[in-house]
């Protein structure tokens, strides 16, 4: 384990379409940094750092006024939507240059800011890694919360080792950012592939609030997105299960060979509509279904054999900082 110093702390907040909640949040989280470097738990110069993911609305005017105001916030302005998952890439691969940890937390302050002080107290116990779990649902509609429990079980059966109810709410050092930066894949699924890495690691439980402003940015097909790439990005277990299936399909049609063939020895052939339209409407979904799962996978190698970059910065904000003493001194 390093020995661990009072570190700089950066906050990494992925904003799409955050408009009605921007300020707020800016507000909240750089109240709390500047709590924090006061009591002398992180440096000065720890930072808020927003990364646009491509808003429509006036997020990213709103960010650089911010920005412009107080130097504590940095912004990193994506060229367009690259999604939750680029975005929060985007912002830990720039916050690393700076920062000695980085935290990532949605712009919507329904994750429970305050749990930072016990993130921090795990890095400095020698976490590298430290993921947020939340501690209930109860925030969440009952459909959420059935497809959530149904899909962190199924991962699990998948042989993927997501950490049930952490959404991206973690803390990286940046040791563990660093060997993050070597994965190169375009099919990113963060919280799979992060427990994947290795380095010490914590869970710290936080509560989730209600969203404060604006609706989820989560939209039902951004959700079926990241539930399908966090299972083809994590585990060929689906094209194993294929080939289980088409194992056993064979054996029952040997069997329903022989049968059929006794019969007809026996000269009772009798007429098997039913039989026939059963079995072969059978096998056609199943045979459509497995070519869909392998037709995913030939998907996935195709983007990834296309090395296209995962995110293009369009501007980046950052100041110096201008210490608070530093101001009182002239
Ligand atoms: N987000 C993003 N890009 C997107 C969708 C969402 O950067 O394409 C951000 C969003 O601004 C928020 C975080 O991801 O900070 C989580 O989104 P949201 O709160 O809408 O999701 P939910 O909490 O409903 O799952
Ligand atoms: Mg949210």
């Amino acid at each position: 384990m390093d020995e661990r110093t009072i570190p700089v702390l950066y906050l990494v907040v992925p904003c799409y379409n955050e408009e009605e909640i921007i300020e707020k949040s800016a507000q909240v989280m750089s109240d709390k940094l500047r709590r924090m470097i006061q009591e002398e738990r992180i440096l000065e110069g720890s930072k808020v750092m927003f990364v646009n993911d491509g808003s429509k609305d006036k997020t990213l005017r709103l960010l650089h006024e911010i920005a412009a105001k107080d130097s504590i916030f940095s912004v990193v302005s994506l060229a367009g939507n690259y999604g939750h998952q680029s975005a929060i890439l985007a912002g830990m691969m720039m916050a690393r240059k700076y920062a000695d940890v980085v935290v990532t937390i949605d712009a919507d302050l329904q994750q429970d800011i305050e749990a930072l002080d016990k993130f921090l107290a795990s890095y400095m116990a020698g976490s590298e890694v430290v993921y947020g779990v939340r501690n209930d649902r109860h925030s969440d509609g009952v459909f959420k919360k059935g497809t959530a429990t149904a899909y962190y079980k199924l991962m699990h059966l998948l042989g993927s080792k997501v950490i049930t109810n952490h959404a991206d709410y973690r803390l990286m050092s940046k040791k563990a950012l660093n060997a993050l930066a070597e994965y190169k894949e375009t099919n990113l699924f963060l919280r799979g592939l992060i427990p994947t890495m290795g380095f010490a690691s914590d869970v710290v439980y936080f509560d989730v609030k209600e969203r404060e402003a604006g609706h989820s940015k989560y939209t039902l097909s951004k959700m079926m997105t990241l539930a399908m790439d966090g299972i083809t990005s994590m585990s060929v277990r689906p094209l194993r299960m294929i080939a289980v299936l088409g194992i056993l399909v064979c054996l029952f049609s040997v069997i329903m060979c022989i049968i059929s063939f006794v019969d007809w020895l026996q000269g009772n052939n009798v007429p098997g509509y039913t039989t026939s339209l059963i079995v072969s409407l059978i096998m056609g979904g199943v045979t459509l279904f497995s070519l869909g799962i392998i037709g995913e996978y030939i998907g996935k190698i195709y983007m990834e054999t296309k090395k296209r970059p995962r995110y293009i910065i369009d501007t980046f904000v950052w100041k110096e900082d201008v210490t608070q003493k530093g101001e009182d001194d002239v």
